[in-house]
């Protein structure tokens, strides 16, 4: 392979001829080619621009090439690139204290995983654990990673062909635009989700269930902001029954809602909060677990029975503390905040009220979905068809776009800027007039 050949033809049939890719059927790939990015930005080999409204998969919350975060990188790598996590490390430590002042003092530690599925799985062991239960409760609509546990505690269709796991058990979250409780309101919905939840645990056998597993907001399965109420009755179920409350903050962590956790919205403390992705914005793989004291304390005198190579690698650790630095001192979580407030959630309703085919419109901070319908009424999802030419066109028209069953997920960096919010909005609209429109019914 000539690694200075610079056509996108070129890269992409190495990558083809070489690479199996994650969830696909492999002879029909079509990988786009990048060759660099910066921000909110990406460019071709031929000079194409991209705005990356996916932030890739949900992850880089600080953008693409931060140099802070790159330059906190290449110190590490000079000064000690890897070393085992039973040696004590002081970028290790500072990492897990910086991710400690980012909660309240309930929680005493952290430990590192490399990614969000075995951050879960790791969360997972620890409730079994603490417990002394086996079983664990998740919402259908839901994606937990793709390792064991963490697989068949996803919800959605992904679980089906992976259910190798024992003792999980499924749940309806709520989600008022498709209610499965036939609920005419977001109070409704919250108030008949947690009597749905409360029968499952009964009829599951509270005195059998370590953990409900949630994440902070359900994100690939839809962006489904919880109304209000409903994560407080979760907690207090949780507690009534002696359940874990293990919050998934994989995608919804770090800014993404405009705080640093999806949780924080709701007035909530879990037991178990996993994490990666926004961390460190990917650009080295890591997760982790922050453990609050009860747990903690069970595993001051027994063994984690878990551990990873790469636990707490030192280039993660330096790239999680310039990103947490970097964060606070360029006010990036303020601004997803106010930027979903006063850019994306008013340029997202203009389209809905100017375009038949969106159904819905929902989100917070920088984490969005729009839903495609075919017929506002019957609440028809676009077909994978219509929603590959949409994919098609948004791409043509220079945006990158986050596309799950029939939704548009809008999900740019937190420090994307007002204007390329603006360009990202006319691209939108441009692509639902010309293309997503036909395919209303
Ligand atoms: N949890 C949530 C909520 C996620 O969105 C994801 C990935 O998309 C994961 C866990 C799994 O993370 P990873 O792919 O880093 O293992």
């Amino acid at each position: 392979i000539d690694l200075n050949h610079s056509s996108n033809e070129y890269v992409a049939q190495q990558d083809l001829e070489n690479v199996f890719h994650s969830w696909s059927v492999q002879g029909s790939l079509n990988p786009l080619v990048i060759k660099s990015g910066l921000g909110s930005k990406l460019w071709d080999f031929e000079g194409k621009e991209y705005l990356d409204f996916s932030s890739q998969l949900v992850n880089t919350n600080i953008g693409h090439q931060h140099p802070k975060v790159i330059a906190a990188i290449k110190a590490q790598a000079d000064e000690l690139i890897t070393i085992a996590p039973a040696t004590a490390n002081l970028t290790r430590s500072l990492a897990a204290k910086k991710i400690l002042e980012l909660v309240s003092d309930h929680f005493k530690k952290i430990f590192f995983t490399n990614a969000g599925a075995d951050a879960n799985e790791n969360a997972i062991r620890m409730a079994r654990l603490f417990t002394g239960r086996d079983k664990v409760l998740s919402t259908y609509r839901s994606y937990h990673g793709n390792t064991g546990a963490a697989i068949v505690a996803t919800g959605d269709a992904r679980r089906q062909p992976n259910e190798y796991s024992r003792g999980h058990a499924h749940f309806f979250g709520p989600y008022l635009y498709r209610s499965e409780f036939h609920a005419e309101n977001e109070a409704q919905e919250s108030t008949r989700a947690l009597q749905h939840l409360r029968r499952v645990i009964e009829s599951e056998g509270a005195s059998g269930i370590a953990a409900i597993l949630l994440e902070g907001i359900p994100g690939t399965a839809g962006v489904l902001v919880p109304p209000a109420g409903y994560m407080q009755g979760v907690r207090a179920l949780c507690d009534e029954f002696g359940i874990i409350l293990i919050m998934d903050e994989v995608m919804s962590g770090f800014g993404r809602t405009g705080k640093w956790f999806a949780f924080e919205h709701h007035g909530i403390t879990p037991d178990l909060i996993t994490f990666a992705k926004g961390v460190n914005s990917g650009y080295v793989p890591v997760g982790g677990v922050i453990i609050s004291e009860k747990i903690c304390q069970h595993f001051h005198d027994k063994m984690f029975p878990g551990g990873l190579t790469y636990s707490g690698h030192p280039l993660a650790m330096a790239s999680i503390v310039a990103t947490i630095d970097t964060m606070r001192e360029e006010g990036i979580i303020e601004n997803a905040a106010q930027i979903g407030a006063e850019a994306i959630a008013p340029g997202l309703e203009a389209l809905a009220q100017k375009h038949a085919c969106i159904g819905n419109v929902r989100g917070v901070g920088v984490f969005w979905a729009m839903e495609l319908v075919s017929d506002a009424a019957a609440k028809t999802p676009f077909t994978a068809a219509a929603m590959g030419e949409v994919k098609k066109a948004l791409l043509a028209a220079g945006l990158l776009p986050f596309i799950a069953d029939n939704r548009i997920h809008v999900v740019p960096p937190c420090n994307v800027s007002a204007d390329d919010v603006q360009k990202a909005l006319a691209i939108y609209d441009k692509v639902l007039s010309e293309v997503a429109s036909q395919y209303v019914k």
